[in-house]
């Protein structure tokens, strides 16, 4: 067997940036393309690419996540000319998620530009978008939709197929095998592990055997522990801000936490466990999303299946009302009685819900829930650190309303859920390669792995490579 070669180009002692480049038969693969989100990283997103885009035969896409998808117009941009393998609903909501990149990108770059000129300095990167809308929709052609379950060919002797990976609507864990003169391989990449029993998703895929293993470890040594109800958290929360008489605002990512987000409320109006209140789904991006969960009605798990059938639907219950224009979003100010309001972006840094938290923060009545994780340096991490006083849009505000956070909605395995994603397996793979973790989960997780089953573990560092016999 000649050597298959893997190098670690991003996601490997960090969560964000998963890039990984296999190459089999003479066939050059990338697994994945994200952008770096963490702020101390963000300069890699600048950086040449370690591989000639044009010397790369496809993009293997587990899921529309930006920190796995958003480098995709910069690589096309540069010269890649192959295709993007990806799931449908992963190609539908991808084309979404790198359009709105693009326009952040572009807006940033006129920010920054009209700031250092103002305060005449230079920025530590260029006040060029790192990518364009123009760009971005260079890419579009180049997906190529692959059902669950099918094995593509991707070069010679070298096949790929996707696995549901129950963690957005569309991912996978992508399992990548070669064969050499009758000798076979397969790599299996988990993508981000998504977790058992959670709404609208069928639980993750598990395997039964591969030859190497790439895992990530984002929760790799921590433990969702017990946490309340998120239905009975929602009713509490809706009765009594309802009973002050205020509104119930929502900041929420546009991909799986929005549409999560309204299928608990719509079991909790069946159930008639709240008052029948307007619901405002304010964000176009959102709405754009859940129009591709509609299409992909065969991706839902039984329970959500049933709904769609009996009619039920969340993403069309009475009082759900979506939101497309400025002007529609402006006038929910003005209804008396409580509504509520999903917008984003999910951690406040921008969007509709700004004009939101202006309305509502300083009234005692009013409720901000927050349903996701709110990255330090953030307005939401602010306001759930609990400060007194934030700054929006340029003034100031005193917090007032009640700041509620429910946690209960993370869409990545923890430690135990991981290791019985790997359990799966039932003889020992060649070699466990663990990645996308802060060092510290991913060492940690190694170890329990190794200590638990004896398998050779491997934590690379970020730019190294390894070669799978
Ligand atoms: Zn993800």
């Amino acid at each position: 067997m000649l050597p298959i070669k893997l190098n670690f180009l991003g996601a490997a002692g960090s969560v964000t940036g998963a890039q990984y480049f296999l190459e089999a038969n003479n066939t050059r693969l990338l697994v994945d393309c994200g952008l770096y989100q963490e702020r101390e990283l963000r300069g890699r997103n600048w950086a040449p690419f370690s591989v000639s885009p044009h010397t790369l035969d496809a993009v293997l896409l587990t899921h529309a996540h930006v920190d796995h998808c958003g480098l995709i117009p910069k690589l096309v941009r540069e010269g890649f000319r192959g295709r993007i393998y990806c799931t449908p609903a992963t190609a539908d909501i991808a084309q979404i998620i790198l359009l709105d990149s693009a326009q952040l990108q572009e807006e940033d770059a006129e920010f920054k530009r009209k700031r250092h000129e103002r305060e005449r300095r230079k920025g530590p990167f260029p006040e060029i978008p790192l990518y364009t809308v123009v760009d971005a929709k260079a890419s579009f052609p180049l997906f190529t939709p692959v059902r669950y379950g099918e094995a593509v060919p991707v070069g010679e002797g070298v096949s790929a197929s996707f696995h549901d990976a129950g963690h957005v609507l569309g991912s996978s864990m992508i399992k990548v095998g070669v064969s050499q003169k009758g000798e076979n391989r397969t790599i299996l990449f988990s993508g981000d592990v998504g977790r058992w029993d959670k709404p609208i998703l069928r639980d993750p895929s598990v395997f039964i055997k591969t030859d190497y293993v790439v895992v990530e470890s984002t929760y790799g040594n921590r433990l969702h522990e017990d946490l309340p109800d998120i239905s009975d958290s929602l009713a509490q929360i809706i009765n009594s801000t309802w009973k002050a008489g205020g509104n119930i605002v929502v900041p929420s990512f546009a991909l799986q936490r929005a549409q999560e987000v309204l299928y608990y409320l719509n079991e909790l109006l069946r159930e008639d466990r709240i008052p029948h209140i307007m619901v405002f789904l304010d964000s176009p991006m959102a709405i754009a999303i859940t129009e591709v969960f509609k299409r992909h009605s065969e991706l839902f798990d039984k329970k959500m299946s049933q709904l769609v059938r009996e009619k039920r639907s969340p993403f069309d219950f009475p009082g759900l009302k979506m939101v497309q224009t400025v002007d529609e979003s402006k006038a929910i100010n003005h209804i008396s009685g409580t509504v509520m309001i999903i917008a984003g972006s999910g951690m406040c840094t921008g969007g509709r819900i700004k004009h939101h938290l202006v309305t509502n923060i300083s009234r005692r009545e009013s409720t901000i829930l927050f349903v996701g994780y709110q990255a330090i340096g953030t307005l939401g991490r602010q306001i759930v650190d609990g400060a007194r006083k934030v700054r929006i849009l340029g003034q100031h505000y005193p917090v007032r309303a009640r700041i509620v956070q429910i946690q209960g909605f993370s869409a990545h395995a923890d430690r135990d859920e991981l290791f019985t994603w790997l359990s799966g397996l039932k003889g020992a793979p060649r070699r466990v390669f663990v990645v996308h973790g802060e060092p510290e989960a991913a060492q940690q997780f190694g170890e329990f792995v190794r200590e638990k089953t004896g398998w050779q573990i491997s934590v690379p560092e970020y730019g190294t490579e390894a070669l799978l016999d």
